[in-house]
């Protein structure tokens, strides 16, 4: 069975028409979730009939409501055991995640909820995992390993979910999963949440969901909290420029620009670029390692601009930009929305600006008329503002000719840097370790800095190659 439902439809139901206990109830009251989001409210029958679910739906819907009260729901707080696990792709997230779970479950007394993540440290985790926990959340890395020295049992697990399935994929932890999952009991809940759905996303779920109940969402039709503003521009040549001032303007240090074609991305990031912006491109053309790189670089904080493509920019998982800049209205409203939704995530506030010419004002009609708001029109911001600095990003990123292969671990990296004080932890930024390569944000002034420590030092044993990414 497949569902599809938009958000923002007409239908929103109150909590009060699912089987949800008394105190989740009163909770949620006291929490102002007065109705449920349009993934929760399409997984909430299913999952609280034991149901397992496979769903799909865009950051901000609301996704960890939706698994986190079906598992609350079914828990036992007076058998102290271990009967839900979330996995999670990241510290960030897990702590996110864990978080919402105490929000929704501070009616439910004496409950236990542990976090085990990666990059922390693991003495802590063993003696809370003594005391026991009736729920727990990680990342895939960290449980396989404590579950590998039996420290860990999930022998009760009742309900196990993934989140952000597809990152989670994406970042090489199928292996850790299948540890994880055969050590769970055959007999359980399965909780799938995913932005996108890729083809790893769907070789997991065939192997381990059991008749799941697969609900997907459409994005969001309007997005409150994010202002749009249209731009009349003269005629082609003005584009550039004219998203030039608004990045100057609105000081962005995140923001998406949004070309229709291959070639505008290439010329547009090369605008910028001869402007004294760190922007880069990310086009369909580029190969898995050129669109890594380019990816956690605008991620961590290294480039203050991402030029791309509609196709290259699918199933991105960038946090949260603060500007969408449209260099051409799309002629689909859906596009259009999809856009503009990277923007104003999980609540914030968001801004996107769209430029159009005379010639396309009709894509402008069309999406005022499907937004059933009339567009409104702003003017371009004075061209004095070309004149002053550009903004700049605050990090720059060192790219390391080892990773995980070489069993390397975020652990390592940090100690080589902060080893003998060179440079303190909050001098650093996230840290990438894929396959074959890793990246490190620092600090912009602490650059050279890293990259003569990196240089001159050793890690696992060995020589390392690194080198700054600029331009
Ligand atoms: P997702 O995992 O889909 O990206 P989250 O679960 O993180 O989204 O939810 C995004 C935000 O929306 C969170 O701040 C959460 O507290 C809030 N939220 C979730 N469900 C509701 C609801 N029914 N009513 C009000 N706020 C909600
Ligand atoms: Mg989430």
């Amino acid at each position: 069975m497949r569902r599809h439902c938009a958000v923002g439809a007409d239908i929103v139901p109150s909590f009060e028409s699912f089987p949800l206990r008394a105190e989740l109830l009163a909770n949620l009251k006291s929490l102002a979730y007065d109705e449920a989001t349009a993934i929760q409210a399409a997984t909430l029958p299913e999952a609280l009939n034991g149901r397992d679910i496979l769903a799909q739906a865009q950051t901000g819907a609301g996704k960890t409501a939706a698994f986190a009260l079906p598992l609350l729901n079914a828990l036992q707080v007076k058998r102290f055991r271990i009967q839900a696990l979330v996995l999670c792709p990241t510290r960030e997230l897990a702590a996110q995640v864990a978080a919402e779970l105490r929000k929704l479950a501070r009616q439910i007394h004496n409950i236990k909820i542990l976090s085990l993540c990666g990059g922390q440290p693991i003495g802590p985790q063993i003696a809370s995992l003594e005391h026991g926990a009736h729920i727990i959340v990680g990342t895939p890395g960290r449980i396989e390993d404590h579950l590998r020295k039996g420290r860990l049992h999930l022998a009760e697990l009742r309900t196990l979910v993934l989140d952000e399935a597809d990152r989670m994929l994406d970042m090489g932890f199928r292996d850790s999963i299948d540890t994880i999952v055969e050590a769970c009991p055959a007999k359980r809940q399965n909780l799938l949440f995913s932005a996108t759905y890729s083809d790893a996303v769907r070789s997991v779920a065939a192997s381990y969901l059991y008749k799941p109940a697969q609900i997907s969402v459409e994005a969001q039709h309007q997005h409150k909290n994010i202002e749009q503003r249209f731009y009349r521009i003269q005629d082609g040549d003005q584009r550039f420029e004219a998203v030039l001032l608004l990045l100057m303007a609105e000081h962005a240090e995140s923001a998406i620009v949004f070309c229709h074609t291959k070639k505008e991305v290439q010329e547009c990031a090369a605008y910028l670029q001869q402007h004294g912006l760190v922007a880069l491109a990310l086009q369909g053309d580029m190969d898995q390692r050129d669109r890594d790189r380019t990816l956690v670089r605008f991620a961590n904080g290294s480039a203050t601009v991402l030029v791309a493509t509609d196709v290259a920019a699918r199933g991105l998982d960038i946090d949260d930009v603060q500007l969408v800049l449209n260099c051409q209205l799309s002629r689909d409203v859906e596009v259009h929305t999809h856009r503009v939704g990277r923007t104003g995530r999980a609540g914030g506030q968001g801004l996107a600006c769209s430029l159009f010419t005379d010639k396309e004002r009709y894509k402008l009609e069309a999406l005022s008329e499907a937004r059933g708001l009339e567009a409104e029109l702003y003017d371009l911001p004075e061209r004095g503002l070309l004149q002053q600095d550009a903004p700049q990003p605050r990090m720059h990123t060192l790219q390391l000719d080892l990773g995980k292969k070489q069993k390397l671990r975020a652990g390592d990296i940090v100690g080589a840097l902060c080893k003998d004080n060179t440079l303190s932890f909050d001098e650093l930024g996230k840290i990438d370790v894929l396959p074959m390569t890793s990246f490190v944000a620092v600090q912009r002034n602490k650059a050279s800095k890293a990259l003569e420590r990196l240089k001159s030092g050793k890690i696992k044993g060995r020589q390392i190659k690194v080198r700054l990414l600029r331009r």
